[in-house]
């Protein structure tokens, strides 16, 4: 990002936190996580989609989704090993509150967790984890398949690893009904133009549970946020507004082993 549009997001967001509740007194939203009310949240991302990050804690709406899951169906009576990859920090923060949780947080950058680790070759034994927790990480990964049996291998026999990704129905007005990679792309810049994002190295689609199922896992889609009701997720924000939104973002793909 240019220097110009960096201080033009930067004021903005300024604006948004600090100026804008003051002129609007409504107090439309709630963030979850801290408890900051206000107007609206922040707009995120490279589209600057509304409505979108806490100005007092940074939580997106998939974020402050997982925080509502997280404390509804989160063991809270018998002690259990998480594994954390890429962690947000609102949600370790969640899994840090339980004192029955013995948690571990990993990244391919040791700067941005407790302990580095490469998603596709742990260092961990067979059947380390009760539950596994990975989000927005898989689409970065060239062989997702082996990460996804890397975590199947780490997760004891009764274990549950919650496994999620951007799911689309369409990008830049065509369909994606497989999901799609190509991986002669590795420039950033077209992998932006083809994937969305330039550390992404594909697009996801709905079959992205078969791809799951062929790592040995069975998966559950829990429709975690239509068990929410519309006041909530409106006041919670708690479904991403952009071009990509589906219904999907407010799923959470639960993966045991079969
Ligand atoms: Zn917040």
């Amino acid at each position: 990002m240019k220097l110009q549009e960096k201080i033009i997001k930067k004021t903005d967001d300024l604006f948004q936190a600090y100026v804008y509740p003051l002129i609007n007194k409504k107090r439309n939203v709630k963030c979850p996580c801290c408890g900051w009310t206000g107007p609206r949240f922040l707009h995120h991302g490279l589209e600057r989609r509304p409505n979108s990050r806490c100005p007092k804690c940074d939580s997106l709406e998939r974020f402050r989704l997982y925080y509502l899951y997280l404390k509804k169906t989160l063991p809270a009576d018998k002690p259990i090993r998480v594994l954390h990859f890429a962690p947000e920090k609102i949600i370790s923060k969640v899994f840090m509150s339980y004192p029955n949780v013995d948690y571990l947080s990993v990244d391919i950058n040791p700067a941005k967790a407790m302990q580095k680790e490469d998603i596709t070759n742990l260092s961990f034994a067979d059947h380390s984890f009760d539950l596994i927790f990975c989000s927005h990480v898989l689409e970065h990964i060239p062989d997702d398949r082996k990460a996804m049996r890397e975590i199947k291998r780490v997760l004891k026999p009764d274990g549950l690893a919650i496994l999620l990704v951007p799911i689309m129905d369409s990008y830049k007005g065509r369909k994606i009904e497989k999901t799609y990679e190509d991986f002669s792309i590795t420039d950033p810049k077209q992998r932006e133009m083809a994937f969305g994002q330039h550390d992404h190295v594909r697009i996801y689609a709905r079959d992205f549970n078969e791809r799951l199922e062929e790592a040995g896992f069975n998966v559950t889609i829990d429709k975690f946020v239509e068990s929410l009701s519309i006041h909530d997720v409106e006041r919670y924000a708690l479904m991403p507004k952009n071009s990509f939104a589906n219904e999907t973002d407010g799923w959470i793909y639960c993966c045991r082993r079969s």
